[in-house]
């Protein structure tokens, strides 16, 4: 990638790319790279398209930015909240519309409008959705990766119903995918808290 300073600080050193509401630190960056990060507050950043490791440090610190998938090292924290998964999940669902829509592909409707709970449904039948599952086994469940997958199932359930699929009511799955799956998180932090109380001081 050519070298281009930082947006927020004009530091020489940024490898962090932006690519709408994601973050992605690529090879160069210390702390960032092959992290990818979901950006809650988009207005920060202006027009920014590079950043440097300590401007991306501080949107973390500040809520504004959230670790959500990495290649490499560690997992990041599942604990986001419900604005993140939500445009966690708008994000790859566009991503995927838009694969769809270069291949050809256009849903079209025929009936009467198909409401979100149908699409909902045939979604949960594809893959796994951590915002209506009601117990999780702890350790086991990636919230963010399932994000992302339930995402993509969600377009190719509401294509293959011939639902509406635009940047509305992708926004409105979105928003309701979100408030559901951070019950689910606030839901599971309080089973490790139950589970960590078990275990007696100095057994952990
Ligand atoms: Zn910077």
């Amino acid at each position: 990638m050519e070298k281009r300073p930082c947006g927020l600080c004009a530091d020489t050193h940024a490898w962090v790319y932006r690519t709408g509401p994601v973050l992605e630190g690529g090879y160069g960056s210390v702390s960032y790279d092959t992290t990818r990060l979901i950006l809650t507050d988009e207005g920060r950043l202006g027009d920014a398209d590079r950043l440097c490791d300590a401007c991306t440090a501080v949107l973390e610190r500040d809520g504004a930015a959230h670790p959500y998938l990495t290649a490499l090292g560690e997992a990041p924290k599942q604990a986001m909240p419900p604005t993140a998964y939500a445009e966690i999940f708008a994000h790859h669902a566009r991503s995927t519309f838009d694969t769809l829509r270069r291949n050809g592909v256009v849903p079209v409707r025929t009936g009467p409008p198909i409401p979100l709970d149908q699409v909902d449904a045939l979604r949960a039948e594809l893959e796994l959705d951590p915002s209506r599952a009601r117990s999780f086994r702890v350790g086991q469940v990636n919230f963010a990766q399932e994000t992302v997958r339930v995402a993509r199932a969600h377009v190719l359930s509401a294509t293959a119903l011939g639902a509406d699929l635009d940047e509305a009511s992708i926004r409105e799955a979105a928003d309701r995918y979100g408030e559901a799956v951070g019950k689910s998180v606030a839901l599971l932090g309080e089973m490790m808290d139950a589970l960590m109380k078990q275990i007696p001081p100095g057994d952990g």
